[in-house]
């Protein structure tokens, strides 16, 4: 509220402002603040209590610029009917302001012009503000319509500052470690993701999955760039191999650690099941199974003897009580905690000497999981070679659950894309997000 704004008043306002600033100047000033509204040719008439949302009046004016069709000197004419800018929450509740713009008209050539105002760009229905706090929800992980909802805008206007957000692939470069994946974004529907395993940026996400795809995408980069990849960190069961070995000459393909464990525990899991239904639902042996499955799951080693499930006994008890109701289960849990074991350590002759050596006599669930270790034994020995820890793929993985969990609005592919490059590629680079 400059001193130079309020000597171009009319007598009207004039008279009308000093009976404001006397009662009202000090609230509204707080209420500019609060609203984080920078111009200074936006006044704030009033405030309203609606009920189920808040409304702002407010007006804009400043002195008659430059016509910009004849460089004449324009002058004010009327106010504008008022648009209405949805703007972000205030304590909690919806709030719109009821803007009117000083519309101005030029003297020599008759052309009209309306104020404009930092507060909403030009041709744009949207505050800037509310803008940068779509944009910044975005990389945050709350789903679409929450943002849309959240920030009273429509889903399309959130979609639409989803796709503001571009990426470049890089073609002259390509890290040394590699991790490949696949993710189904909808039903049925499986897309690749390539990773840069050590920042965990992504380098591609392709819809579909195929050979043919992966290909295609990553003959886009020349032969010398692709000879940079040393380590391809990829699941077991991986059809995608023979491609890698194509694609990067130079690459030694490696079982990420997560996927291992996670195929040893997913094969404790089906054998403590069917262990369970061999008893009666109604059991103590079934209730029991069935309510501390995870104490057979977690590594024994980190097992407590707190007394947290019951006060009577400790984790250790209770999971050594579990075991006694089957000699099958007990067998196959010491042998999961053994492999967990060597694995962890990092000791590939020990886990693959007991994997050989009770082959044969195995439940059918571990012979198959151990025909396939065999199978990628080099593999899983380059994985237990290598310096890399699985918590940062399990983030990957984690986040794009969540992702997936909020997708409401993917339908399309490309928006799914975007929000999983947005969110593990920007993230770091948060604060360039303010020029936007
Ligand atoms: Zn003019």
């Amino acid at each position: 509220m400059s001193v130079y704004k309020k000597s171009h008043m009319t007598y009207n306002e004039k008279r009308h402002n000093h009976h404001f600033r006397k009662t009202h100047m000090e609230q509204f000033d707080f209420i500019t603040n609060l609203l984080g509204i920078k111009d200074p040719n936006i006044t704030i008439l009033d405030f309203v209590d609606a009920g189920t949302h808040k409304e702002v009046i407010a007006k804009l004016d400043y002195p008659a610029p430059k016509c910009h069709n004849c460089h004449g000197q324009m002058a004010k004419y009327d106010l504008q009917k008022e648009s209405k800018i949805p703007y972000l929450e205030c304590a909690g509740y919806k709030t719109l302001i009821r803007l009117r713009k000083r519309r101005f008209r030029c003297q020599d050539c008759g052309k009209m012009a309306v104020a404009e105002t930092s507060l909403v760009k030009k041709k744009h229905q949207i505050p800037a503000i509310v803008n940068h706090k779509i944009a910044q929800k975005l990389i945050e992980k709350a789903s679409m319509t929450a943002i849309a909802e959240c920030l009273a805008v429509s889903t399309s206007t959130v979609i639409r500052k989803l796709k503001e957000f571009q990426f470049k692939t890089d073609l002259t470069w390509l890290p040394t470690n590699m991790s490949w994946d696949e993710y189904s974004f909808k039903k049925g529907k499986m897309s690749f993701i390539a990773q840069d395993f050590d920042s965990q940026n992504i380098l591609a996400i392709l819809d579909g999955r195929t050979q043919a795809t992966i290909r295609n995408h990553f003959l886009h980069y020349s032969r010398q760039v692709r000879n940079r990849v040393s380590v391809i960190t990829m699941d077991m069961f991986s059809p995608y191999y023979d491609i890698a070995k194509k694609l990067f000459p130079n690459d030694k393909i490696v079982l990420d650690r997560f996927h291992i464990v996670q195929h040893m525990s997913r094969a404790m899991n089906r054998l403590h099941i069917q262990v369970m239904n061999q008893f009666d639902r109604k059991s103590y042996e079934y209730k029991a199974f069935k309510r501390y499955w995870k104490l057979i799951q977690q590594d024994s080693r980190k097992l407590n003897d707190k007394r947290f499930y019951r006060p009577t006994l400790t984790n250790k008890e209770i999971l050594e009580k579990l075991l006694s109701y089957s000699q099958e289960l007990r067998e196959h849990y010491e042998l999961y905690q053994l492999l967990l074991f060597h694995f962890q350590e990092k000791q590939a002759e020990n886990f693959f000497d007991i994997i050989e050596e009770l082959l044969p006599s195995v439940n059918p669930i571990f012979h198959t999981i151990f025909k396939t270790f065999l199978k990628d034994k080099n593999k899983i020995i380059n994985a237990l070679e290598l310096p890399y820890s699985n918590a940062k793929l399990e983030a990957t993985n984690n986040l794009i659950k969540v992702i997936k969990c909020n997708a409401f609005g993917f339908r399309n592919f490309e928006n799914f894309k975007l929000r999983i490059l947005i969110a593990l590629n920007i993230k770091k680079e948060r604060t360039k997000l303010g020029a936007h």
